[in-house]
């Protein structure tokens, strides 16, 4: 199915997995909503997809994930713009890992903060729009991590399930009755700005060593999947996608 003239609102489009969708997905006629908090990012990345020829627009709107009310903003700008949401990609997300012991707290809350409820505002601001149109595509880039535990990840992976249960939730309540899909993507690593919220020293020794001689995905391999998921036909919702590089156990 095309998805040229939808309506995409993409979370985290600053960097890495956001902006590659938002490349991949307004080079297949998307109008893409471009949100972050780093604005001069997304000005840069509306201008590079405004600049070739068939490309979807792009609108820009700063916007904090945990705050409700930057969602307002995005809800009416969107409507404002492009009058419809026929998506929304809850891709914003922070990676902190470290150990338990160590006790990160502050990182801790803040993963919470974005990786969950960050998701939770993204749905209930584009639920009400979608639930009256009876139709609608909610993609939450969940995680590997949802399937099984890294060194520190203890938090991270615990909050990239909560993603992937509250998707498989929704996806039950919202699809048979509102034609709502809902898609849970779980890549494994990923080669972005992600491991550079790493504070902990012990973790930053471990890790490193460990990716630095794997082949990663790329962020546009996720692209690709998410583009898969929203391009089947109505009758057809992709749950799960679970990429992970060819090389990573
Ligand atoms: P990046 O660090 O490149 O992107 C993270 C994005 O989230 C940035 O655009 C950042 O923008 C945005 N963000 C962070 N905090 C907030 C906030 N409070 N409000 C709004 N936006 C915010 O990493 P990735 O592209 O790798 O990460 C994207 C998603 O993919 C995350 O959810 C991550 O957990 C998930 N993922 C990544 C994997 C990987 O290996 N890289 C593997 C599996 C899943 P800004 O700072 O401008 O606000």
């Amino acid at each position: 199915m095309s998805i040229k003239g939808k309506t995409i609102i993409i979370t985290g489009a600053s960097s890495g997995i956001g902006e590659a969708t938002a490349l991949k997905l307004s080079k297949e006629g998307a109008n893409v909503v471009l949100t972050a908090r780093r604005e001069d990012k997304l000005k840069e990345l509306k201008k590079k997809i405004e600049a070739k020829k068939d490309h979807g627009k792009a609108l820009v709107i700063t916007a904090d994930v945990t705050k409700k009310q930057d969602y307002k903003k995005i809800i009416e700008g969107t409507l404002k713009e492009f009058k419809s949401i026929d998506v929304i990609i809850n891709n914003a997300g922070l990676m902190p890992l470290s150990y338990i012991k160590n006790l990160h707290t502050d990182e801790w809350d803040k993963m919470i903060d974005v990786n969950i409820k960050g998701v939770l505002n993204g749905v209930a601001a584009v639920l009400p729009s979608m639930m009256e149109q009876k139709s609608g595509h909610i993609i939450n880039i969940s995680s590997s991590a949802a399937r099984k535990y890294y060194p520190g990840g203890a938090v991270y992976c615990a909050t990239k399930s909560a993603v992937k249960m509250f998707s498989e939730g929704l996806r039950q309540e919202l699809a048979p009755t509102y034609g709502i899909k809902v898609t849970s993507i779980e890549p494994g690593f990923v080669s972005t700005e992600l491991t550079e919220t790493i504070t902990d020293e012990e973790i930053k020794k471990e890790l490193m060593p460990m990716v630095k001689d794997l082949t990663t995905l790329e962020a546009e391999d996720i692209a690709e999947a998410i583009y898969y998921a929203l391009s089947q036909p109505d009758r057809a919702n992709i749950n799960d996608v679970y990429i992970m590089p060819t090389e990573q156990k």
